[in-house]
């Protein structure tokens, strides 16, 4: 059963790593795949070569999430592209961590631009598509960091618990029109954002979760299908771990 049919989606930040698993179940579920990326040009070209293949519909578009003005651009070429837009996916997203100590101011605005700043440029971007169609599923990725906190990642924390105080308020902002807004927030996903990780800690961390392993873009992906879809028509303004375990 394809979920997706037809339906268009933005996905920021999908050239590798969770995003991409997002793009790839999508098209899969029947979905165009609008997806961005930043600096991955090579990658970008091979995954829209990749998931156009077999008759699926997908284009990679070059755009800085966390720039406003760029947002509301890709937003139009989107809908000139595809015609709509029924999905947005808030996953782009990066790391800059340190000890507060040793934090600096642009450690500090380069992670809250990019990862915060960036779902109110889309969001922005989507939501006159969005109310005029009375219809829509936008989806934050938040992080299990954002509800609990962790040392040497104050600035990403704040970001990802900046995202779920704006997943509620757009949930019940614009619940009335019939548009959802959730949050997913991972644990320990292995993509190449942990992968320079050093693998003992890593094989710590494996052991520390209750299902013993990290998870992958695809246990990630499934919830955003779920949440993208119908079948979760009367769900918006939640928080949902994809963990494990790790947070209970
Ligand atoms: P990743 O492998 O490092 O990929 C990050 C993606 O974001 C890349 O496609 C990158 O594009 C894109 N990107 C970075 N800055 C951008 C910008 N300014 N505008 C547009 N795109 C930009 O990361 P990931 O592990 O897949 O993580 C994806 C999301 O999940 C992030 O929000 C992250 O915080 C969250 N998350 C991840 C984990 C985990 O364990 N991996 C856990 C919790 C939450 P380029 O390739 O062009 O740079």
């Amino acid at each position: 059963m394809k979920l997706l049919e037809g339906k268009v989606a933005i996905i920021t930040g999908a050239s590798r790593g969770i995003g991409k698993g997002i793009a790839e179940s999508f098209v899969a579920h029947g979905a165009k795949v609008a997806f961005t990326y930043l600096s991955s040009e090579e990658k970008a070209r091979a995954l829209e070569a990749e998931l156009s293949a077999n008759g699926g519909e997908a284009k990679g578009f070059r755009s800085d999430a966390s720039k406003f003005d760029e947002a509301q651009k890709l937003v139009e070429e989107v809908v000139a592209h595809f015609g709509t837009v029924d999905i947005l996916i808030n996953n782009a997203g990066i790391t800059r961590d340190t000890l507060l100590m040793r934090m600096s101011e642009e450690q500090w605005d380069e992670v809250m631009e990019i990862n915060l700043k960036s779902c109110f440029n889309l969001t922005k971007g989507v939501l006159r598509t969005m109310l005029k169609a009375r219809s829509g599923s936008i989806i934050n990725m938040s992080s299990v960091v954002g509800v609990k906190g962790n040392a040497g990642q104050a600035n990403y924390a704040a970001s990802k618990a900046g995202i779920l105080g704006f997943t509620k308020s757009v949930a019940a902002e614009l619940g009335s029109r019939n548009i959802r807004c959730n949050a997913i927030a991972p644990g320990f996903i292995e993509t190449e954002m942990t992968g320079a990780l050093d693998e003992k800690v890593v094989q710590e961390w494996r052991e520390a979760i209750p299902l013993k392993r990290g998870g992958s873009p695809e246990d990630v992906a499934n919830l955003a299908i779920f949440l993208a879809s119908d079948m979760s028509a009367y769900i918006t303004g939640q928080t949902i771990n994809v963990d494990g375990g790790m947070l209970m």
